[in-house]
């Protein structure tokens, strides 16, 4: 049996890193807004202008609040909104009292807009933003200069908004790439145990249930052996298209193994995922894939026990795989409950049969 080793440290869960290195923009920009602009509330304040140097100060509490909290909690408030807003409110009211020396502030606060809201909530606020600044622009500086801040703030705001756009769809990519199967376009083991620990939590907390079923092709190696590798994997693709169609929107399946694929079912008894795994093995067997490979599986169930760990679970429905094969293949074991022994141990589950 080969132990599995679920990742869950931050650099090996897709999902996690990717929030990592939101967390890295949204720090680096605070502490290097608070760097350029804690020295203006002196000296707006000594130009007596009271309220511009008060939207400064709050600007830089906000910016030191956040970096702080991120430093220390890992978390911070309003997804960072409170930043590209006090920045535009600033530079359009700081253009409207200084001129020119307010309005080259304009340029970093629109980029700001994009690395820190999401992509529509920018694009709105950016629209707003221009529409001000152009209005003060209009208002202060001579009809060519208006044209020329118009445009050229315009044209910042694209090429900012194209590249958040295109690092944004990077992230979501990547993401994707690192949390699905290629061959067969299942989840991966990647978030299986975050995924595992989030029942778990609704178990203890809400009282909610969910099972799991694992589920191993029988004798795989000799369809290999018989029909080739390629035929085996055309069998591997198909066999997640005939279990989806059985499948809720929130149940969730993952490539475990070779051929070795694992249900989570949430708001699912036992009983239940008994009668689906029951179909899912009927549907794989009574008929066959691609020129006539007959395929037979064998699964488990197991519902989550409230108090156990997600290896504790795996590990119940692993052992009734084993079963399940013992009994001679093609057939479906309920994992049975955990001794309270059982459920204080963490053994590692492992998933080769
Ligand atoms: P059992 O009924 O005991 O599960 O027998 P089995 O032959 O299915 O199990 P075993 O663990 O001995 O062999 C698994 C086989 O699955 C061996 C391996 O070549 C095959 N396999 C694993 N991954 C892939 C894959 O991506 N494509 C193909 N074609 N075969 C794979
Ligand atoms: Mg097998
Ligand atoms: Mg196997």
């Amino acid at each position: 049996m080969n132990p599995l080793a679920v990742p869950q440290k931050p650099d090996t869960n897709p999902t996690l890193t990717v929030l990592g290195f939101k967390h890295q923009i949204v720090y680096h920009l605070h502490f290097w807004a608070f760097v350029a602009v804690a020295p203006l509330i002196m000296v707006q304040w000594q130009q007596d202008h009271v309220l511009l140097a008060t939207l400064l100060m709050l600007f830089c509490l906000n910016a030191l609040a956040v970096i702080a909290l991120l430093k220390f909690s890992g978390h911070y408030f309003l997804k960072g909104r409170l930043f590209p807003i006090l920045a535009v409110v600033c530079a359009v009211y700081s253009t409207a009292i200084n001129g020119h020396a307010g309005l080259y502030w304009a340029y970093p606060a629109a980029a700001a807009l994009f690395f820190l809201l999401p992509m529509k909530e920018a694009t709105g606020f950016n629209v707003i933003f221009l529409l001000a600044m152009s209005v003060v622009s209009f208002l202060k500086f001579p009809e060519a200069d208006f044209w020329r801040i118009t445009f050229s703030l315009g044209l910042t705001c694209v090429f900012v908004m194209i590249f958040a756009w295109l690092v944004g769809r990077l992230q979501g990519e990547l993401t994707r790439l690192a949390t699905t199967d290629p061959l067969t376009g299942c989840l991966n083991r990647s978030q299986l145990a975050d995924v595992l620990n989030v029942q778990i939590q609704m178990r203890e907390r809400y009282e909610r249930v969910c099972s799991i079923i694992l589920m191993d092709l029988d004798y795989f190696k000799l369809i290999n052996d018989r029909w080739g590798h390629l035929a085996g994997d055309s069998v591997l693709q198909e066999l997640p298209r005939r279990i989806l169609k059985r499948l809720r929107e929130s149940d969730q399946l993952f490539r475990v193994g070779g051929e070795e694929f694992m249900l989570v079912l949430p708001e699912t008894r036992q009983k239940d995922a008994d009668q689906l795994a029951r179909e899912l093995l009927t549907s794989i067997s009574a008929t066959p894939f691609g020129d006539g490979i007959k395929v037979t599986a064998s699964a488990s169930v197991a519902e989550i026990v409230k108090g156990e760990t997600w290896s504790v679970w795996l590990n119940r429905a692993d052992q009734a795989l084993y079963r399940a094969k013992e009994l001679g293949r093609n057939q479906v074991v309920s994992a049975a409950r955990p001794s309270d022994e059982d459920t204080e141990t963490s053994a590692d589950p492992g998933f080769a049969h």
